[in-house]
Order: structure tokens, then C-alpha cells, then sequence
């Protein structure tokens, strides 16, 4: 197994994307510390941490469920400490949490607008920083952040996920390309990646209707690129965005 006995943080892995990630991680060999904020079964929007835990648990890999808020400093340095002093260590971290607001600028309010902005963009900024000084001791690390095609797509010069989100992916990209600048010498890897297609996940599906749902995909490219990419370190594959079909086009997966 490629990831074995690596320990990684995945957040926003309650449902959708981040918990196919989790699961594939664990597949691997990883031990999961399984990062958001449902505890209790929302019928709207399905998946809890601890579902997910008993998911890798059945896996026979060791799993921490943890509610975290990402857009809190307080809580995300909670939950590295708690990942800490139960494993130790951290290897991986996968920025995953996030949410859209899919309406124009002029019927977003500011609340609304600083909360994507804070879940996508100032999330990924605190678990980073969070996991750094251990990654930094070890002297390896791989940093995983997902992001959209919303933050350089143009169709029309609109964005459906709304401009909040887009703006808020395209800061991700940036910050991934910067931190692989800052984190190389200390041997660590950091990545962005984002789907070319959409894929479906309990999020999207409670924006899009069903009728609207076409070409829509499962999450496996997704999660065989997050695989290959917890591998790297700053030796390897860093400093890139892209999509999960030129990831596995690149690198043959
Ligand atoms: P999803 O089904 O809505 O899942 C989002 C996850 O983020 C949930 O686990 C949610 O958990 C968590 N989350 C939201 N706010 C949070 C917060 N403040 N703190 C911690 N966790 C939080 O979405 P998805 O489709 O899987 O998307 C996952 C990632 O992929 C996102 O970054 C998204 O932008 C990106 N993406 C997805 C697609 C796609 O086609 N699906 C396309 C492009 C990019 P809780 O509610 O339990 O906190």
C-alpha cells in the first residue's frame, strides 16, 4: 500500500468529495483524521464525520473524527492538536472544505460573501499554517488543495457558483503555487487540484436540480490524483494546479 501508516488530515470529509478522499487515503493505508462540522444526519444535506469514521474504521485503519470549523483559528488549532496527540504526527493535509453561494454580486450579502470567502480561502491559510511546524520537524509533507475551474473559467464572463466562490478558488490557486515557493526547503509538497467535470457529490446536488444534472461524474479521478499527490514531497510533483484528467494524463493514472 502506497500511504501506509501516513497520517492524514482531510477536511470537509462529513459527505461529497472530501469523504470519497478520506476513504481512498485509507484504502491506501492512511489512518484519517476526519475533519468538518455534522455530528447529526441533516435529510438535506446527508453524511455526518462519524459515518464517515465507521467507513474507514471498517478498513481496519485507525480514524479520528473531529468537528472543526475551518474558517475558525481557534477550532482548526484544536483539531491539530488533538491529531497530534493522538498520532503524533501529520503528513498529509487535504484543504477540501468549501462552499459556494451560486447568485450574483448584487444579491450577495456580505455576510455571505466573507463566509465563502472564509471556508475556502482563509480555511486552506489556517490548516496550513496549523500543520506546518510539525511537517517542518519532519522534514516531509504533501498539502492538497482543492479547487474549482470556477476560479479561471469564463463562460460569458458569469460563473454560476457565483463570484464569491470564484474569487475564493482563485486566491487557492495562488496561495497553493506561493506556499510550494515557501515550503519547498523544508521538503514539502504542496498541490492544487480541481475536477474538469463536475462531480456529484451531496452539495452539488442540493444547488443543482435534477433535470439540470448532466454530465456529471463520480469522484474516482478525483481521488486517484489525491492519492498520487499525498505521495509527493518537494522532490517530487509541487507547485502545480490542475485539473484531476491532466493530472492522470500527466502521470499516467
Ligand atoms: P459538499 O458535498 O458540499 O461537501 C463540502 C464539505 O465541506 C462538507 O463535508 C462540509 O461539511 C464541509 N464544510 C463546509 N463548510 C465547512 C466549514 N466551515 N468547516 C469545515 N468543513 C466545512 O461539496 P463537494 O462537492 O464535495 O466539494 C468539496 C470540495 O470540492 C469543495 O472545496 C468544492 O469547492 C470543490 N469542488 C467540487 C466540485 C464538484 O463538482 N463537486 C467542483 C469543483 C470544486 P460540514 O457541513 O459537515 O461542515
Amino acid at each position: 500500500m502506497r500511504l501506509d501508516g501516513k497520517v492524514a488530515i482531510v477536511t470537509g470529509s462529513s459527505r461529497g468529495l472530501g469523504k470519497a478522499i478520506a476513504l481512498g487515503l485509507a484504502k491506501e493505508g492512511a489512518n484519517i483524521v476526519v475533519s468538518a462540522r455534522t455530528e447529526v444526519e441533516n435529510p438535506q444535506l446527508p453524511g455526518t464525520i462519524h459515518k464517515t469514521a465507521e467507513e474507514i474504521q471498517a478498513l481496519k485503519r485507525r480514524v479520528l473524527p473531529i468537528k472543526c470549523d475551518v474558517s475558525s483559528e481557534q477550532s482548526v488549532n484544536d483539531m491539530v492538536k488533538k491529531t497530534l496527540d493522538e498520532f503524533g504526527r501529520v503528513d498529509i493535509l487535504v484543504n477540501n472544505a468549501g462552499v459556494a453561494f451560486y447568485y450574483p454580486v448584487i444579491e450577495t450579502p456580505l455576510k455571505r460573501w466573507e463566509i465563502v470567502l472564509r471556508v475556502n480561502l482563509i480555511g486552506a491559510f489556517l490548516c496550513s499554517k496549523a500543520v506546518l511546524p510539525k511537517m517542518i520537524e519532519q522534514k516531509r509533507g504533501s498539502i492538497i488543495n482543492i479547487s474549482s475551474l470556477a476560479a479561471n473559467e469564463r463562460e460569458g464572463g458569469k460563473v454560476s457558483t457565483g463570484l464569491a466562490y470564484a474569487v475564493a478558488k482563485a486566491g487557492v490557486d495562488r496561495f497553493t503555487w506561493g506556499l510550494a515557493a515557501e515550503a519547498g526547503c523544508f521538503n514539502i509538497a504542496v498541490n492544487c487540484l480541481k475536477p474538469q467535470q463536475v462531480v456529484d457529490t451531496e452539495g452539488m446536488r442540493f444547488w443543482v436540480k435534477e433535470e439540470e444534472r448532466k454530465g456529471w461524474v463520480t469522484p474516482e479521478k478525483m481521488v486517484k490524483c489525491a492519492i498520487f499527490l499525498a505521495q509527493q514531497d518537494a522532490k517530487g510533483v509541487t507547485g502545480i494546479v490542475a485539473t484531476d484528467e491532466e493530472i492522470c494524463a500527466w502521470h499516467g493514472l
